[in-house]
């Protein structure tokens, strides 16, 4: 026998039992963008290597060691997407929807990103993410947030995240920052870990939020960020936490949460949950202002976010919160002699235009009535409807709860489908 092949480390069958609950998340987060007027777009899972190196940044985690990389037939780089962010820009600019226009979108799909698997990180995963455009002030960014918050109380996972904010002020402020904070980290360079030796070289900012206990302790004496800030920067900050006030969200400001990509400057904003152990970021996002332009369009403000759609379900698993996922079956049709298998499909093809919500599956492949009641019991379905040879001889049908006692009934078929909807 020849050795099965298997699927690439990393990226997951969803299997049957499971996608119940990413249609019921799926579901819960495109009603709530609905609701608050944001329109989807669909963007290609593979693009040119170089939007990701120019959008997300030459020495950033993803684009130094985390991306698909690989030449196709013509020679061209092309990437799986790690993130969607470039992408909708890149669409937005190619088809003319940012300059000069407000637009609220949003996308769900597919990411690659060549990580070591673990629980909730996964090196093919989803995401939801919403970008808007156009918008410059405070307002839209608190808008985004009021929308994740709506989100988590759908899910009925609100009490399990908590939303942390910060500030990354314009890129000149960091650029000030920067220099300031590598002169820091140079006097304390030996107490340094490789990790943070490399980051204060290429992206100073990411050493700021090391996991590293001690080096967290020496940061405490470290420039802060907020002291560069000029006033449009401040009112920013203060506008937004004054909204977040008002909508009555809570959140904590802290200024280590710089983000891993390069492209965010003013807000940056992630929620956490301490359900799923280290892998702890269900949703992270913020404004970025200068990557239109950095795309070769016309500088348009621009903010949003992408959640991980894995650990969401992960959190709905491991609260219990999955319960209510519906089964994918009501209705159990068992035939019984050569007349009724063949007649069966139309009478419930007429039940199926009238009960459109109501789902019904047939049985094939025969069977005496034992063995299609067990298929009945498993597939579960509330009722059986049985059509043997007196039913289909009198134009009836035969009603049977297979969840709890009581007793069968014979009734018109003319009756079939209100009595279905009435068990139901
Ligand atoms: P992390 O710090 O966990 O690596 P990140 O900063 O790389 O996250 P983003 O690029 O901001 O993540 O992506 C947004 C969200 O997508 C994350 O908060 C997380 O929920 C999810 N995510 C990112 N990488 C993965 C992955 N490899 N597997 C599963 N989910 C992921
Ligand atoms: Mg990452």
């Amino acid at each position: 026998m020849s050795k099965n092949i298997q699927a690439i480390r990393g990226m997951n069958d969803c299997l049957p039992a499971q996608t119940p609950v990413w249609q019921k998340l799926e579901a819960i987060l495109r009603d709530v963008v609905n609701r608050y007027g944001y329109s989807e777009i669909r963007m290609p899972i593979v693009e040119m290597t170089e939007l990701f190196k120019r959008s997300i940044g030459e020495v950033t985690d993803i684009v130094e060691k985390e991306m698909y990389t690989f030449d196709d037939r013509n020679g061209d780089s092309l990437t799986l997407r790690p993130e969607g962010t470039a992408s909708c820009v890149r669409a937005g600019n190619e088809h003319g929807l940012l300059y000069n226009q407000i637009q609220r979108l949003w996308y769900m799909g597919p990411m690659f990103r060549h990580e070591r698997p673990q629980k909730g990180r996964y090196r093919q995963f989803h995401q939801f993410g919403v970008e808007t455009f156009g918008m410059n002030g405070p307002d839209i960014d608190a808008e985004i947030i009021a929308l994740t918050a709506r989100m988590w109380q759908a899910l009925g996972i609100k009490d399990e995240v908590r939303l942390e904010i910060n500030s990354l002020g314009s890129n000149e402020e960091r650029a000030n920052y920067r220099d300031a904070l590598v002169e820091f980290l140079k006097q304390h360079e030996s107490l340094l870990d490789d990790d943070c030796r490399r980051r204060m070289l290429t992206n100073p900012l990411r050493v700021l939020d090391t996991k590293n206990a001690s080096i967290q302790a020496i940061l405490k004496d470290a420039p802060k960020l907020s002291d560069y800030f000029g006033e449009a920067s401040k009112k920013h900050f203060s506008g937004l936490c004054e909204r977040l006030d008002a909508l009555g969200i809570q959140y904590q400001v802290n200024e280590r949460l710089v983000r891993g990509l390069d492209y965010y400057n003013y807000t940056v904003f992630e929620w956490i949950t301490e359900s799923l152990g280290s892998q702890g970021t269900v949703c992270a996002g913020g404004r970025y202002d200068g990557l239109v332009e950095q795309l070769g369009g016309k500088a348009t403000s621009a903010v949003g976010f992408a959640m991980g759609l894995e650990r969401l379900v992960l959190m709905l698993e491991t609260l219990n919160l999955t319960d209510d996922v519906r089964r994918p079956v009501d209705v159990y049709v068992v035939t019984l002699g050569e007349q009724a298998e063949i007649q069966a499909p139309a009478v419930i093809e007429q039940l199926r235009d009238e009960l459109s919500d109501v789902r019904i599956q047939l049985n094939c492949g025969g069977g005496n009535f034992k063995k299609q009641f067990k298929k009945a019991d498993k597939s579960g379905a509330e009722i059986a409807l049985i059509f043997a040879e007196d039913e289909i001889a009198n134009q009836s049908v035969s009603i049977k709860h297979l969840r709890k006692q009581q007793e069968q009934i014979t009734l018109p078929l003319s009756q079939a489908a209100q009595a279905i909807a009435a068990e139901l």
